[in-house]
């Protein structure tokens, strides 16, 4: 078989979290009542006049800079035509060929290997209604249409076709994301739609120089459909040329339920938009004085606090790299180490047991019960020597669970380690009684049958022995 090489390009589409919508004064705001959210403006009603809201190009050019894109000075917007139902106008005002940035990039790491992203375009443009479907689109008797969505601002930021598997695509959405989030401009949660992909992917033999023959897949929700709907598709296109068929350019959704991606419509039945510039909007002029404004007032970024974190609290590149890997872990980190001055030792709680734990039950970091300071009062009962770092773990498990404070906890469970030296000394003297074999090995110069010795004194005690202690008197004892 060929080896074969695969191209992405992803389109992202992020909803801006401005109050108002971008053409109107209608709230933005998710959910509400179907249809309450939506003025004349919304509905395109005869009369009507769109008014572009300047904080949406002011959160537009705020992303642009976040991804290192180069600001248009002059833009315009034009009306891309099409018939929906989700789209009362028959026109969703977008920008085409003079769009607010272009030329940026961003940079991502696969398996140890950095990797320059290019970004070839941002561009502003309204969102659409939704249709609300009884069950799945083919089967549903009927649809209801809910123009809440419609005008809500939204930047779509176009790759250059750079990708060269579905982890560097992931990595380039999670990147990118994170760059959004910190940038304050918009929450970009996946599962509330506001930020969405559509991916460009086609293959073609190692060492050809054109492009393969794409296929697009519409609206992946989740990195983990993302990652599968890639892997899918680079599989089904391979699998055709290596049958001597050819792929064809067309438009496909990735049905999550049956795990594979399925066609909706090929390049023949493709929309031909008629793009034309929208004459009810002004072209949009920016003079560079407020673009150096908002680059002054950009936060800091996820890689500069990757930097920082190394630098300034001597944290290993890995650790950096996952706490800045989104704006919710970061800041949790940030607050942790306000209440407990040991960066290292939170970085190994956040990213061992809290991970675990938050995997395990299918949470994100803003739902977890655990305060940030509460996790430092763990930590300062262990350096207390209240409990030990086995025990730390247990009663760590019991925040989670119901949130209550560490101290509470040790208390109520009666999870105190034992530092009296009398009550160890006399369970240390029962485990070398009953264990004579290990403690002939240990006599005998293996060393490290100490351990087991060790073991046998934190099961006998429940793991509530100080084990330094432990250790230091079984010792003692055998020497
Ligand atoms: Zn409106």
């Amino acid at each position: 078989m060929k080896q074969y090489e695969t191209v992405i390009g992803i389109e992202v589409h992020v909803e801006l979290k401005t109050n108002t919508k971008i053409f109107c004064n209608s709230t933005t705001e998710f959910g509400g009542d179907p249809n309450h959210h939506a003025c004349p403006v919304c509905l395109g009603l005869p009369g009507t006049l769109p008014v572009l809201n300047k904080k949406v190009v002011e959160y537009a050019v705020r992303a642009s800079l976040a991804l290192n894109c180069k600001v248009a000075n002059f833009s315009k917007f034009d009306r891309k035509n099409y018939y929906y139902p989700d789209l009362p106008k028959n026109y969703q005002i977008s920008q085409y060929d003079l769009p607010i940035a272009e030329h940026g990039y961003l940079d991502i790491k696969v398996d140890g290997q950095e990797k320059r992203i290019g970004i070839t375009r941002l561009h502003m443009e309204e969102d659409a209604g939704k249709l609300v479907h009884q069950g799945n689109i083919v089967t549903t008797p009927y649809s209801l249409v809910d123009y809440n969505r419609t005008g809500v601002p939204l930047i779509e930021i176009v790759s250059e076709p750079d990708m060269r598997s579905s982890e560097e695509a992931r990595s380039y959405v999670e990147k990118l994301k994170a760059i959004i989030q910190y940038t304050g401009v918009s929450d970009c949660r996946m599962e509330e739609g506001s930020l969405r992909c559509d991916v460009n992917v086609s293959v073609r033999p190692v060492g050809q120089k054109e492009f393969g023959t794409k296929a697009e897949i519409k609206n992946l929700n989740s990195f983990r459909a993302l990652q599968r709907a890639l892997d899918f598709e680079v599989e089904r296109q391979i699998g055709v040329l290596e049958s001597g068929g050819k792929v064809i350019q067309e438009t496909r959704t990735w049905d999550e339920a049956r795990g594979m991606t399925v066609s909706m419509r090929s390049k023949e039945q493709a929309h031909d938009y008629r793009y034309f510039p929208d004459p009810d909007l002004v072209p949009l002029v920016l003079d560079n004085q407020w673009i150096d404004f908002i680059r002054e007032s950009l936060p800091e970024l996820p890689d500069q606090r990757r930097a920082r974190y190394i630098q300034e609290y001597g944290l290993p590149e890995y650790d950096a790299s996952i706490l800045t890997l989104t704006k919710e872990i970061s800041d949790y980190f940030e607050e942790a180490i306000e209440h407990y001055n040991n960066p290292k030792a939170i970085s190994n709680w956040l990213m061992g047991e809290l991970s675990r734990l938050l995997n395990a039950a299918g949470l994100d970091i803003t739902a977890c019960k655990i305060k940030p300071a509460q996790l430092a009062e763990m930590l300062k009962l262990i350096d207390k020597g209240t409990i030990s770092g086995k025990i730390a773990k247990t009663v760590f498990e019991e925040m989670f669970v119901s949130g209550k404070e560490p101290e509470t906890i040790v208390k109520e469970k009666g999870l105190v380690q034992i530092s009296d030296e009398g009550a160890i000394a006399s369970i240390v003297e029962q485990v070398i009684a009953a264990n004579p074999k290990s403690v002939q090995d240990y006599h005998a110069g293996k060393k490290q049958a100490i351990g087991f010795l060790v073991g046998q004194v934190m099961r006998a005690t429940k793991g509530k022995a100080n084990p330094e202690m432990v250790n230091k008197m079984l010792q003692e004892k055998l020497s």
